[in-house]
């Protein structure tokens, strides 16, 4: 079995000195080649072939297995976080409109938390399940229901709302703005 890193923050930790919302990944391991050279050992650079930066000779290939933490998405990376400290359950994830048009709606608690997949997670809202208008660039708005008790508010270019069935919704905001 691949062993779990536990990753928060751009930061691998292990299970001992993990914090409590840090996200398990699996390491995985994938081989790289890396081109060395044979007289004094130093690494190629490359312009327009692998020479040594010292002396000069060609630099020959060398094989070596790098452990690296498996990607995940913003959502498998977030239920797994939520589940080291309580039950939690994705609901599902909705595309919103830019900020404007649904934060009075909610009093979201503003975060800037960085996630394994280079999006973040810019705000959370816990609560009761309730109704959101989602807004369009024609002027139509339409209304959805937010089923979860946990909403996650991530920014990866768009704004995605993603929605978590958890046992304690609280703790978690509270973890989390920590
Ligand atoms: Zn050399």
């Amino acid at each position: 079995m691949a062993e779990v890193a536990y990753w928060w923050r751009g930061r691998l930790h292990s299970e001992r000195e993990a914090p409590q919302l840090a996200i398990p990944l699996k390491l995985v391991k994938i081989e790289a080649v890396e081109w060395l050279c044979p007289r004094c050992g130093e690494r190629a650079e490359w312009s327009p072939e692998p020479r040594c930066p010292r002396c000069g000779a060609r630099c020959e290939p060398r094989t070596l297995v790098e452990e690296v933490p498996e990607l995940v998405d913003a959502i498998e990376a977030l239920e797994r976080a939520f589940n080291r400290v309580c039950k939690a359950r994705v609901r599902g994830a909705v595309l919103l409109e830019p900020f404007g048009i649904f934060v009075p709606l909610f009093t979201w608690k503003l975060l800037d938390v960085e996630l394994p997949d280079g999006s973040r997670l810019v705000g959370v809202y816990a609560g009761k399940p309730r109704f959101l208008k989602r807004g369009f660039h024609n002027g139509s708005t339409t209304t959805f229901e937010l089923p979860g008790n946990l909403a996650a508010i991530v920014w990866s270019g768009a704004v995605e709302c993603l929605v978590f069935e958890v046992e304690e919704p609280e703790k978690l905001v509270e973890l989390l703005s920590g």
